[in-house]
């Protein structure tokens, strides 16, 4: 059996507990060295058989789960396999093989990192959208930035902070020169670190990230003091009550 696990965006104790307890009894382990934090490991079987993917080939990594397919494999991702986790290739293969497999989520880094901004990515009267891509400059990406940011709705992007700057113009098309942006470096790290601004001066302050990043842009981020005043009482008692009660799918 092979379990795509979500190993969680970088802190071993965002890991799930079902994560956590399908990795103890695994006999092999496949884990994205690049990006899952080796702490993890310690979780593990002594015994286990470990490999780091990323010094692999998707061949090989195939290879290894077809020698152990009788055995428990954890094919450990960063955040939640769902997102730009390129596991549609291996699935393939073991649906092919007819090698069962599972699939457990994980805490995507988009979380981890909206935690240590403090915000939440869908607030009421300002954005109830949250689109999240990539910048696709070596990679063919289907959906165009510039349309995508038409919406001024809460946008995150992976993959994409060495093209900051290419970004941030084509936002500016769009979103307000005054847009909040947040730059999340390795979210839920020791070393985790992040930048904050406008469209307008970014670049210049997130100079230096150029991997292991989420760019967040919209104006959830903006200060919650300065926004208050669609909170107030009157306001709530017009449009929010009425909203609320319509709605059964407020997680409050
Ligand atoms: N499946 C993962 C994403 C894999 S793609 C998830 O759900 O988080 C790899 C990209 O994810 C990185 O280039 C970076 O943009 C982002 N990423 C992964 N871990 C991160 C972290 N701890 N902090 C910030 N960004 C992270």
């Amino acid at each position: 059996m092979v379990y795509f696990i979500g190993a969680g965006p970088g802190d071993p104790e965002l890991l799930t507990l079902k994560g956590y307890k399908i990795l103890k009894n695994c006999q092999v382990i496949i884990y994205a060295g690049s990006l899952v934090n080796p702490e993890i490991l310690n979780f593990a079987d002594k015994n286990a058989k470990v490999y780091d993917s990323s010094k692999m080939t998707l061949k090989e990594i195939l290879e290894v789960i077809r020698r152990y397919k009788d055995k428990d494999i954890a094919r450990l991702h960063t955040g939640d396999p769902s997102l730009f986790g390129a596991i549609n290739e291996q699935i393939e293969l073991l649906e092919k093989e007819g090698i069962p497999y599972e699939i457990i989520p994980g805490v995507s880094s988009i979380f981890a990192g909206a935690a240590s901004l403090k915000r939440e990515l869908t607030v009421p009267e300002i954005t109830q959208t949250v689109i999240i891509t990539r910048y696709g400059k070596r990679t063919y990406v289907p959906e165009d930035l510039e349309k995508l940011s038409k919406h001024n709705a809460t946008l995150v992007l992976f993959l994409s902070v060495k093209y900051l700057k290419e970004i941030v113009d084509i936002l500016k098309r769009n979103y307000p020169n005054n847009t909040p942006i947040s730059i999340v470096y390795k979210a839920s790290w020791k070393d985790e670190k992040i930048v904050s601004g406008t469209l307008e001066d970014i670049v210049e302050k997130a100079g230096g990230i150029e991997s292991t990043a989420l760019i967040y842009v919209g104006r959830f981020l903006e200060d919650i003091k300065t926004r208050s005043k669609l909170y107030d009482k009157a306001f709530s008692h017009m449009y929010r009550r009425s909203e609320y009660e319509d709605s059964n799918s407020f997680d409050n």
